[in-house]
């Protein structure tokens, strides 16, 4: 099968000249045991993947990418329990084992051995079913490795969807929709008329909105340095757009709130907007990042101002979902006209064009951008 392979990190930008990510004939090696074989039908790009390109998040090499993908269950291994051939699958970045500590308490998003197998480039039960045209083998990204004609995953990677949403769509409930809504309503817990604001309007900032909206959110503001996302913002429900290029942004938002945020959204990876979001909540709010900085960043707060002002900071890994609830529901949002995220879509592209996709990406000039396979 065809399928785009990162050999190194650090390529120079831009991407369409450098090349960082190969189109390669790769072999599949069948599904084992509890696997399935899925064919891709979309792949979208991810600022998780341009974090392994560029080496700011390294990940073991030489690696298949992409972790937020849609397809169609192809082949069984033995003992599948959960999945029929035919199903349309969503894929979850993090296997869900279901039996460690985490799983039993409802917070499969911290799966133990399923974080083991992401960190080593394995499926669930440690295979590696990707062969190069040498016969090496090739690490697995985040348990699925979207951007290839085909993925064998682990059956605890994948949740059954709607067999008629259109592929494009389905792919971005696996990570933007999953991580950006969940951040809302799983780590948040929004209620109506609560106030949120959202810092950085990439895919994942941008369904966080979608999910504030639908929340009922309000005031709902919104912060990036690109006037076009502001723009969509508003679309998609916003009630602020602050340009974070100019003035005292807490002090912005601190305003439209009339205080203070009760929940602040950080999605930019970056400590110093996490900085900028715990500066701009209320007494008692709650500051949620969910962007991943470089590991090598801190982040600091006057210590006392926990204590005495109540207030909170939460991380939030892939929405804290339960993926099997969580994206179904999404989907019937979506549905329902509540969740619009094919707003989100601004370009579908070939396997050939993805260097140039994740340039798209790099400059800001994209939201979500999805591969799509015949
Ligand atoms: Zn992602
Ligand atoms: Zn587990």
């Amino acid at each position: 099968m065809r399928a785009a392979v990162l050999r190194r990190m650090g390529a120079a930008a831009p991407y369409a000249q450098s090349r960082p990510l190969a189109i390669e004939s790769v072999r599949l090696q069948p599904p084992g045991r509890g696997e399935v074989r899925v064919r891709v039908r979309a792949a979208g790009l991810c600022h998780s993947d341009l974090s392994v390109i560029d080496g700011s998040r390294p990940r073991p090499l030489p690696m298949l990418l992409g972790h937020e993908a849609t397809g169609e269950v192809v082949e069984l291994g033995e003992g599948v329990a959960g999945l029929r051939l035919g199903d349309q699958v969503v894929f979850s970045f993090v296997p869900m084992c279901r039996h460690c500590d985490p799983c039993a308490c409802g917070r499969p998003v911290l799966c133990e051995p399923g974080a083991a197998a992401n960190a080593a480039g394995a499926l669930l039960d440690g295979g590696m079913r990707l062969r190069d045209a040498d016969e090496a083998p090739l690490h697995h990204h985040l348990g699925v490795s979207g951007f290839a004609e085909y993925a064998v995953v682990s059956e605890r990677s994948a949740v059954r969807i709607d067999p008629d949403l259109p592929p494009a769509i389905a792919a971005l409930f696996g990570c933007a929709v999953m991580t950006g809504v969940g951040a809302v309503v799983n780590t948040a817990g929004v209620r109506p008329g609560e106030s949120v604001a959202v810092f950085g309007l990439g895919g994942v900032g941008l369904s966080a909105v979608l999910g504030a909206a639908a929340c009922s959110a309000w005031p709902l503001v919104a912060v990036d340095v690109v006037p076009e996302k502001l723009a969509l913002a508003r679309d998609l429900g916003a009630s602020h757009c602050i340009d974070a290029r100019e003035g005292d942004v807490a002090a912005q938002v601190r305003e439209a709130t009339g205080g203070g945020a009760d929940h602040a959204i950080e999605t930019a990876g970056s400590e110093r907007v996490l900085a900028t979001a715990y500066a701009s909540t209320r007494r008692g709010g709650c500051t949620i990042t969910v962007g991943l900085p470089a590991p090598d960043r801190m982040f600091s707060v006057p210590a006392v101002g926990l204590v005495a002002e109540e207030r909170t900071v939460k991380g939030s890994y892939m929405g804290s979902a339960v993926p099997h609830r969580d994206i179904p529901r999404y989907v019937a949002l979506h549905r329902a006209g509540r969740l619009p995220v094919e707003r989100l879509l601004t370009h579908t592209l070939a396997l050939d064009d993805i260097n140039a996709g994740f340039d798209r990406l790099a400059r800001g000039e994209a939201i979500r951008q999805v591969v799509l396979f015949d």
